[in-house]
């Protein structure tokens, strides 16, 4: 029951992380979000449709390797050097969403920012200013796009309140014809954590 409180036992929303009834904390709503069991057999029916055709085509060993290399990757955040300073100086690292908000960033006008507030608030609903980005990598350098710089950010600190996107979540909605207000297919967002 994921959205059920584990101490008082009342359902809660998904966006909360504290129980409206008794102030438990609840797991992160993106990552309850990836605990179905719906969610988890279509995420294991497409890990194992994936080592399938990669032994029909003969990269098996390959593929292993990899699978075995992403067990130690990392979330790294790509940042410009004016946002390490800002983070030096001892500001929070600030959501997109929030950002726009506080006009503290214009959007620019092209067509993935344009997308961006109402896919993230279809994949995160009502709690979508809540989420920061980062790329899993196996070297330790992020998405150059977004930065010069890469955090590399301690799992520890993130692991309980982390999931993944296996690519751009607006490239993801178009691929797969998602509807805004609907979060697509089972299977894909899924925990970070998982790969342990
Ligand atoms: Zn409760």
């Amino acid at each position: 029951m994921l959205d059920v409180c584990e101490s008082c036992r009342e359902s809660v929303p998904r966006h909360v992380v504290l129980c409206p009834h008794c102030g438990a904390s609840c797991p992160y709503p993106n990552v309850r979000s990836t605990m179905s069991v719906e969610e988890q057999h279509a995420l294991s029916a497409r890990y194992e449709r994936a080592f399938q055709s990669g032994e029909l085509a003969g990269y098996a060993p390959k593929l292993h390797k990899f699978d075995v290399a992403t067990q130690a990757s990392v979330a790294v955040l790509s940042i410009t050097l004016e946002k390490l300073q800002n983070l030096l100086a001892g500001q929070a690292i600030i959501t997109f969403l929030r950002q726009v908000d506080s006009a503290s960033r214009l959007p620019k006008a092209d067509e993935f920012e344009a997308a961006r507030p109402g896919i993230e608030e279809s994949l995160f609903p009502h709690y979508a200013r809540e989420i920061n980005y980062a790329a899993l990598s196996l070297d330790g350098v992020g998405v150059r796009h977004y930065g010069p710089y890469s955090l590399v950010l301690k799992t520890a600190m993130i692991e309980l309140r982390s999931s993944m996107l296996d690519e751009n979540s607006v490239l993801f909605f178009r691929r797969h014809h998602v509807a805004a207000g609907s979060s697509g297919p089972p299977g894909l967002p899924e925990r970070l954590a998982k790969q342990e």
